[in-house]
Order: structure tokens, then C-alpha cells, then sequence
């Protein structure tokens, strides 16, 4: 069981190390599914494992329950034994629960791969809003599912289309552009893949 305080992993300098700066992605992550989605509930996230039990990807998701705020966020791979809790997340730059009521509208759910996905948890220029539905992406079938308005979606595929215009790097601009691809025909259809 990892025990970790995210005050710990806010604010890193610079020059810390790779794992040191992996692990505090995965705890961010964890912190942003579990404040983007319900509280006291278990589900399943769609944020990968970091495990790689003889150099390949563990297949599992992660697992998540948060609790109301000081208790800590519990999660756990849905494959492996990785497991543990983050105290200290209320109120860090990734507690994405909600500060006011909003009115949606009808929510369609929406199937994408597990590279958009990836590229979606990526995008640099999200609001609170728009991070909320990626970080509340649900593990489904080796995908995620986005739970999603079409103005959410519309929304969120300007972001992609933004973020893809400013990103110098060739590899990268070509997952948003890939992304982009799979929201719109998602848009028309229900399905980006
Ligand atoms: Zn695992």
C-alpha cells in the first residue's frame, strides 16, 4: 500500500528524477478522476496502470473511491495488487469537484480508444470543466467512455483543435490530430473509434 501526500509531489523542482516525476503524474491523475467523479463511490477510472510487470503495460485500470475531504482518496489497480491512498488533496491545483451547480444537458456517452483518451489527459489548455470529463473518463472495453453534453463535446474539440495548432512537436501534434479525428466522427456517431 503506497501511502503519499500530494503536498509532496506539488511543485517539483526541475532536475527531479523520473520515477519521482512519474509517480507524481499518476498521483495528479488519481486526484483528478477522483474529484471529477461521484464521492464515496468505487468506479472504475480509465486512467492506465503504471505497472510493467516484465516490461509490458499492466492491463488494469485504475479503481477509485474518494471520500469527502480531509479523508484520503483510495484507489487501486483493477488487475495488479498496486494500491494505495493520497492524503492532502482537497484543494491542490487538482481537486476538480464542482464550486457551483451547473445545468446540463442530456448526456450521451461516448466510446473512444485508450490513445485518445491518453491524448485528451494531455491537452495543456483545459478549463476545470473540460478536465472534469476527461479525468472522468470510465474504463470500457480496453477504451474509455466520455460522459459528455454536445456542447461538452463541441467544447472539448476545440480544445484539441487549439492545443493541436500550438504544439511544435511533430508526434504529439499528430496524436491531437488523431484525437480530434476521433471526437468529430464520436460527435456524428457515438463512437470515435
Ligand atoms: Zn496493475
Amino acid at each position: 500500500m503506497l501511502v503519499t501526500d500530494l503536498h509532496h509531489f506539488l511543485d517539483l523542482p526541475e532536475d527531479v528524477p523520473g520515477p519521482a516525476r512519474r509517480l507524481a503524474a499518476h498521483l495528479g491523475n488519481i486526484v483528478r478522476a477522483g474529484t471529477a467523479g461521484d464521492a464515496n463511490t468505487l468506479w472504475v477510472s480509465a486512467l492506465p496502470c503504471r505497472r510493467r510487470p516484465a516490461h509490458r503495460q499492466c492491463s488494469g485500470r485504475i479503481a477509485i473511491v474518494r471520500p469527502e475531504p480531509p479523508a484520503p482518496i483510495q484507489w487501486r489497480c483493477s488487475v495488479c495488487d498496486d494500491e494505495g491512498i493520497v492524503t492532502n488533496w482537497e484543494d491542490s491545483p487538482y481537486d476538480l469537484r464542482r464550486r457551483r451547480l451547473t445545468v446540463a444537458g442530456d448526456v450521451n456517452e461516448i466510446a473512444i480508444s485508450d490513445k485518445t483518451a491518453a491524448a485528451l489527459r494531455e491537452l495543456a489548455l483545459l478549463d476545470p470543466d473540460c478536465e472534469r470529463l476527461v479525468f472522468g473518463m470510465r474504463a470500457h472495453r480496453g477504451g474509455a467512455t466520455l460522459s459528455v453534453t454536445d456542447d461538452d463535446l463541441d467544447e472539448l474539440i476545440g480544445f484539441v483543435a487549439a492545443d493541436a495548432n500550438h504544439e511544435p512537436n511533430r508526434r504529439r501534434q499528430q496524436r491531437l490530430d488523431a484525437a480530434f479525428e476521433a471526437l468529430n466522427t464520436a460527435a456524428e456517431t457515438g463512437s470515435g473509434w
